[in-house]
């Protein structure tokens, strides 16, 4: 399951692998089914991170 964390007091869904933040919870889940999975990120789904990590 990807994490919600908050940041700037948003509501945030982390991918627990690649970290990439999404604001839709369904999103942050298929990021983390490709990064598990392929152990890369997947450009379609990663444009529509709305939160980077460092
Ligand atoms: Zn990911």
């Amino acid at each position: 399951m990807p994490r919600k964390t908050l940041i700037d007091s948003a509501k945030i869904y982390k991918c627990g692998i690649c970290g990439f933040g999404y604001k839709d919870e369904d999103m942050a889940q298929k990021c983390q089914a490709w990064c598990s999975e392929h152990k890369s990120c997947n450009l379609q789904i990663t444009k529509n991170a709305i939160y980077f990590p460092k």
